[in-house]
């Protein structure tokens, strides 16, 4: 093949690729390669563009038995890791000399990488929070079969202990489901005509028993008149529920959530009709390093006091993608020492 076509051969290829024959010399390159390694690498030695180890082994591996090879090259543009594939491919009759040259492409599989990282992470999570009330009730079920035999006080304190651990892992398993059902819908449009201030009246009396334990006085504040939208009832009951409760739970001390609702024809996240909703306490607030993490899977800002809480870590991971299935946005302020708002924004 003349190198002209060769040349437009490899410019042709839609991801970094270059053209290396026996000489080991680089014969052709297109931009992207070029932008991956270097403007002026045409007509250069293999080994001083390549430079990874690998890559080079690849390569020299490629021209000598005149077959595939495979590797892998990372690359830094400062600001981000970037994983390429490289797929060597023998082409004979082209080059210089016979024998031919070896085609490499780069394919970018970063986002690959990122997603089986992602699941590995979540797998691990998983089980140590599973695994975590399991060695309890393990070893309580031990103790009650020895030296709290014939201990009556203690089996009784012992298997409260059990309960909660077995109920901290029904939650768990519950919110995991839950978080499956939701991501999977996430692209599904919710279709039902809901009424939100009765929603809210009914999930506040739901929850009504949990502020009085937590001594809470919990308010809500609505607009007159009906506010109706399009949604799933079920699920947007889940995500007011989730942060009332974490209102509750973590910002109790503040004595007062409040929860306010207000809607707007032109509102300022949503460049329309929308409604706000803002649960807002007056407990210790959370520190500003966490708040871009919250939403994240199992990510708590205090672990101990939500374990302690029996927490699970995913309440606003459901919440975020249930609001995001209803093409709405989730704000979080917060103030140490002063509390902390949460505001669920829908478009009407
Ligand atoms: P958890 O099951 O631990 O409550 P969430 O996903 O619901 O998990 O919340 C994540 C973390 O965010 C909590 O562990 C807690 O540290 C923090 N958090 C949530 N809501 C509040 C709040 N109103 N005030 C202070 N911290 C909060």
């Amino acid at each position: 093949m003349p190198d002209v076509l060769l040349a437009e051969f490899v410019s042709a290829i839609p991801m970094p690729a270059l053209m290396v024959d026996q000489t080991e010399r680089i014969i052709a390159a297109n931009t992207d390669a070029k932008t991956l390694l270097g403007q002026n690498i045409v007509d250069r030695h293999f080994a001083t563009i390549l430079r990874q180890p690998q890559v080079i082994d690849a390569m020299e591996q490629s021209l000598r038995n005149k077959g595939p090879a495979k590797t892998r090259h990372l690359s830094n543009d400062g600001a981000q890791d970037t994983t390429f594939e490289v797929e060597f491919r023998y082409m004979t009759g082209v080059g210089a000399v016979q024998g031919g040259a070896v085609l490499a492409t780069f394919q970018d599989i970063t986002h690959v990488e990122q997603a089986s990282q992602m699941r590995r992470d979540f797998v691990a999570n998983v089980s140590h929070e599973l695994r975590t009330p399991l060695t309890a009730l393990m070893g309580f079920i031990e103790t009650l079969r020895g030296p709290a035999r014939e201990d009556a006080a203690a089996r009784e304190r012992f298997l409260q202990i059990m309960t909660d651990e077995a109920n901290r892992m029904n939650r768990l398993v519950g919110d995991l489901l839950s978080l499956n059902r939701v991501e999977s819908e996430e692209r599904v449009r919710p279709k039902e005509k809901l009424e939100l201030t009765g929603l809210l009246e009914s999930t506040l009396n739901t929850l009504a028993p949990l502020a009085k334990d937590a001594k809470v006085e919990l308010t809500l504040a609505v607009p007159e008149g009906p506010v109706s939208l399009t949604g799933d009832s079920d699920q947007l009951r889940q995500v007011f529920t989730n942060l009332i409760e974490n209102g509750i739970k973590y910002g109790g001390s503040g004595g007062s959530v409040e929860v306010r609702v207000q809607s707007s024809e032109r509102d300022t996240a949503m460049r329309g009709p929308a409604v706000r909703v803002q649960i807002i306490d007056k407990g210790p607030g959370i520190d500003s390093v966490h708040l871009p993490r919250l939403t994240e899977r199992f990510y708590r800002a205090d672990s101990h006091r939500s374990r302690q809480l029996g927490g699970t870590g995913l309440g606003l991971a459901i919440v975020k993608h249930i609001i995001n299935r209803h093409r709405g946005r989730l704000r979080v302020e917060s103030d140490l020492g002063k509390g902390t708002t949460f505001t669920v924004i829908l478009p009407l």
